[in-house]
């Protein structure tokens, strides 16, 4: 239930091919479920992933191209069909929130649920999520219109207890939280047991990197480092790169680059050119540089703390 699962629901450039639908990836994480970048053609992914449209919490908006946003409207629309309860917060570049504001005015009157808008800063290092499990910041990336990236933190999380250690001590019930955050249990007597007698280490807390679209860019090392997961774009192969920088776009030799200096666990690459048939030679590129490395593909769920590649 506290799995950390990303799933792809879209992860082809600029618009919807036989192959790819554009940007839109949705993270599941306790009972919430957070959407990423919101292309054309969201909703029916949403769906055929068996995600429910009442558990959606936020909406991150990387950038105002329309491969990123033109779902958002029919999106918020349909929340409201489906009798969308709460808040659901959008985070969005200024320009966006008035954009969809004035959409939504038109096309969806009575909205079941608030709509809040949370502006994003294009400089990045927002805080945007801060609460007892998760951090959600912004990353600054560099592409051909102002540009963020998310990277998503677990908290660190509580230990276990031992039962039958903390039996044998005789700890009072009303002192396991304390055990669980690391404390020392000190019995009547003064004496006092290690809580590493009492418990063992918490399970681990996972952290997942989301950037599209930026060019090849070293800066965005620093925020980036020693996440679980990377997803980096990789619109071109290595032969396209001058292309690639043109149009504020990496390829996925330079995503692998990135990934590798980042220390990053594992690496998706995605937002691919409807150019290419099969995204097999882009990834064949990225493991030269980096092993760990999987396409994305609609429908693909990712768990964190899981191997990426399985063989
Ligand atoms: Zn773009």
């Amino acid at each position: 239930m506290d799995d950390f699962k990303i799933h792809i629901l879209g992860c082809g450039s600029a618009s919807p091919s036989e192959r790819h639908l554009p940007a839109c990836q949705a993270i599941e994480y306790r009972g919430r479920v957070m959407i990423i970048d919101c292309g054309e053609g969201a909703q029916l992914s949403i769906r055929r992933n068996h995600l429910k449209f009442t558990r959606i919490t936020d909406i991150f908006i990387s950038h105002l191209h329309g491969d990123h946003l033109l779902g958002l409207p029919g999106l918020l629309s349909t929340l409201a069909l489906n009798d969308v309860g709460g808040k659901v917060t959008v985070h969005i570049f200024k320009e966006g929130a008035e954009l969809i504001k004035h959409i939504i005015s038109l096309v969806a009157h009575a909205l079941t649920y608030e709509l809040i808008f949370d502006i994003l800063d294009p400089s990045g290092n927002q805080t945007l999520i801060n609460d007892n499990a998760l951090t959600v910041t912004s990353i600054r990336l560099n592409h051909t219109i102002p540009c963020v990236g998310f990277r998503f933190d677990e908290k660190p999380k509580l230990r276990h207890i031992n039962g039958e250690m903390a039996r044998h001590f005789g700890v009072p019930h009303y002192m396991m939280n304390s055990l669980r955050e690391g404390h020392d249990y000190i019995t009547a007597d003064g004496e006092v047991i290690a809580n590493s007698r009492l418990t063992t280490p918490p399970t681990p807390s996972y952290s997942y990197a989301y950037c599209s679209d930026t060019i090849c860019d070293p800066g965005i090392v620093k925020n980036i480092h020693d996440v679980t997961l990377l997803y980096h774009e990789a619109t071109y192969d290595a032969a396209s790169a001058k292309l690639a920088f043109s149009r504020g776009h990496s390829t996925s030799v330079q995503a692998a680059r990135i990934a590798a200096q980042a220390n990053v666990q594992g690496l998706v690459i995605g937002h691919f050119s409807s150019k290419y048939p099969s995204t097999d030679p882009l990834v064949t590129e990225a493991r030269t540089i980096f092993p760990n490395t999987i396409a994305a593909n609609e429908g693909m769920t990712l768990t964190l703390g899981q191997q990426l590649i399985l063989q």
